[in-house]
């Protein structure tokens, strides 16, 4: 039996072991946002009569790493922002995906010459190369080449066109090879209008504090995220936001452009 002044200390376990079942089971939360969930829920259990101290006893439990306050860097981790595709990046030729202009010939794959001039007569054989051994049936069929099969260029990208979607403001990346520049040129004008009325992004990083505690956490992620980060519009809790895969419609324009 409980007597009545274990029985508020219950009600609070049962209380942090069910927000710790909820954190685990939070597939928006990486292990690093899930130790910052977890370290502020063992401080609001820890230390329930220090209100305004949890997040200090946070910090404290989560340590310290080259020097700064592990509590800082996973903070700024769950500041709430849209984060494009890596691809939307800045890459050099060769490591950026390939030119996506329309392929019009079949790509043929042609054998580089060899780096050295050297007569093959005058190279002495060390060893004859066994026959070699083909894995297939009679039936197959090579894989057709990527870029013939996609029916894209493929070639090292130099240009890149950034296109926003119209409801969800994401990037999209589109690449372009040198020969394709009036490709990129093309598309570049093509998604201007679309840009330019694209809405904020809809946040995909973070957030994920606000979903599980309240506090003033507009003043928290500002003191410890990079200095251009902005409380996005669709606001700082990741429960709030909109579901990219099923965006809000496009608001339409007030005025509607004259044809
Ligand atoms: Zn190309």
């Amino acid at each position: 039996m409980s007597t009545p002044d274990e029985l508020p200390r219950l009600d609070q376990a049962a209380k942090h072991a069910e927000m710790v079942h909820r954190i685990y089971q939070d597939r928006r939360a990486a292990p690093s946002a899930r130790e910052l969930l977890l370290a502020v829920a063992y401080a609001l259990a820890l230390a329930p009569g220090e209100r305004g101290r949890v997040l200090n006893t946070a910090a404290r439990v989560l340590g310290r790493e080259g020097g700064r306050p592990r509590f800082d860097a996973l903070v700024a981790d769950d500041a709430p922002r849209y984060e494009p595709p890596r691809a939307a990046g800045n890459w050099s030729p060769g490591q950026a995906p390939g030119c996506e202009a329309p392929r019009l010939r079949p790509y043929v794959y042609r054998p580089r010459p060899a780096p050295s001039p050297m007569d093959d007569e005058a190279v002495v054989p060390l060893r004859p190369l066994p026959e070699p051994i083909v894995h297939v049936g009679p039936d197959y069929v090579p894989p057709v080449d990527y870029r013939n099969a996609q029916g894209i260029c493929g070639a090292d990208s130099h240009h890149k066109v950034l296109e926003l979607d119209p409801r969800t403001g994401w990037t999209t990346p589109r690449w372009f090879c040198k020969r394709h520049v009036d490709h990129a040129e093309r598309v570049a004008e093509q998604v201007r209008e679309q840009n330019a009325a694209a809405p904020e992004p809809i946040p995909n990083r973070g957030g994920l504090l606000p979903a599980y505690f309240a506090a003033p956490w507009e003043d928290v992620y500002r003191s410890c995220a990079p200095a251009s980060w902005k409380p996005p519009s669709y606001g700082l809790c990741a429960d709030d936001w909109p579901d990219p895969g099923n965006p809000p419609p496009v608001s339409t324009p007030r005025r509607l452009r004259a044809v």
